[in-house]
């Protein structure tokens, strides 16, 4: 058998092909001149299957899409409280390169927008780096995220320097706050390099769905960023990703994305999966016509939005009784919500007796579920009962109830 996903791709891209609105963009020369009829789609999973469809094997330039992942590494590199004293998490509601900053802070309001991008970049590495050492940094990265050595089209980078004024005003501007310290000619040289990084469809998958997956690389396996760090990236691209239509973006797809004037499209959802769409017509805010609507697709066909809900999901506590004992089953992921069920069933057992959870079927408890489940133990042997924790697993490795002792095993 074949899996029938990549022809659900391939019919995804051939229902949208007729959509030629939009044009390539202007303002870079090179990007001008691309081929405007490219059109490719990639799925990968947070267990690491890739999908792909289309002219999955193209190259272009990351562009924009470049920031989400560079901001990553300014956090790896100077701390999260380092990077918000230069750079907000608030949505702009503004065009990509437009010349704003935060009032009182001068902050720029994002690190989707250029201003916020170009600043992120100057914090890479160290105060007083090289633009060469920032460009490796970033190089490197991308490379352990998409699982394969990247490199830079030194022809797009070059063109672009040569239109690159808007950009090396937004340099001084911060420069004249005291924001940015390093030289405003160097820090748009660097940052402009960071855009011209060539990826595939495949590449922006795998990098996305490293954030989906928590930090790990879903092939490699390689811990490239803290789950805590790819929770802030993954936020931020849902707040600020798609610039001035970042909110009608968010509830009508409901996908975190990033954009690049290149064509491309990335989204993440979080567990789930990262896409890489491609297709160089833009629409009027910068973003890629055609790879906006597959991704709209995508999000009603397989059910990607964000906030829809999943019906049965929660269903994951049932109780019985056996002869001496009442049992609670859990199975799958355990969160918050599957053990403050568990803690509410406990408090309504019937057993005078004993207590047995098992959890033989559950393959991972989040910390604050696990500290849940183990206090419930706890309070139910202080009532007085025999409690019994059947994990043959051992995921909960080290089930102390907290006060030095363990349940039973049965
Ligand atoms: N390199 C481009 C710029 O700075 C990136 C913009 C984008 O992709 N939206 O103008």
């Amino acid at each position: 058998m074949k899996t029938p996903i990549p022809d659900y791709l391939d019919e995804v891209l051939d229902s949208l092909r007729n959509d030629t609105s939009g044009n390539t963009a202007q303002y870079i020369p090179e990007l001008a001149q691309a081929n405007p009829d490219l059109f490719a789609l990639s799925v990968t999973t947070a267990t690491g299957s890739t999908y792909s469809a289309g002219d999955h094997l193209e190259e272009f330039t990351i562009q924009s899409i470049s920031k989400p992942f560079a901001y990553a590494a300014a956090i790896m590199d100077r701390g999260l409280d380092r990077v918000l004293r230069s750079v907000g998490v608030e949505a702009s509601g503004e065009a990509f390169n437009e010349l704003s900053l935060e009032e009182g802070t001068h902050r720029p309001k994002n690190p989707m927008i250029n201003a916020g991008a170009i600043m992120t970049h100057g914090l890479l590495v160290a105060e007083d780096a090289s633009t060469e050492d920032r460009v490796a940094r970033v190089l490197e990265l991308f490379s352990q995220l998409a699982g394969r050595e990247l490199r830079i089209d030194e022809s797009v980078y070059a063109s672009e320097m040569e239109t690159a004024d808007r950009n090396l005003a937004t340099a001084h501007m911060l420069r004249s706050y005291g924001i940015l310290g390093t030289d405003a000619h160097e820090v748009v040289s660097g940052y402009t390099r960071q855009c011209s990084i060539l990826v595939t469809v495949e590449d922006l998958s795998l990098m996305s769905a490293t954030l989906a997956n928590g930090g790990v690389q879903p092939r490699t396996l390689e811990r490239v960023l803290s789950e805590g760090i790819a929770q802030q990236v993954m936020s931020v691209m849902a707040v600020a990703g798609m610039y001035d239509g970042a909110g009608d973006w968010l509830t009508r797809v409901g996908i975190p994305a990033k954009s690049g004037v290149a064509g491309g499209l990335v989204g993440v959802l979080p567990d789930q999966v990262g896409i890489g769409a491609f297709s160089p017509r833009l629409d009027a805010h910068g973003n890629s016509q055609r790879a906006g609507r597959a991704f709209e697709r995508l999000s009603t066909d397989m059910g990607l939005h964000l906030f829809a809900p999943s019906s049965g999901q929660l269903d994951v506590v049932d109780v019985h009784q056996e002869a001496t004992r009442e049992i609670f089953v859990l199975q799958g992921n355990v969160q918050f919500t599957a053990a403050s069920e568990l803690l509410d069933l406990m408090a309504a057992s019937t057993s005078r007796t004993a207590v047995l959870v098992d959890i033989s079927r559950v393959y991972s408890f989040t910390t604050v579920a696990r500290r849940m489940a183990l206090e419930g133990l706890r309070r139910l042997r202080l009532d007085g009962r025999r409690v019994f924790l059947n994990d043959p697993l051992q995921v909960l490795a080290n089930p102390d109830l907290g006060d030095g002792t363990y349940p039973e095993t049965p």
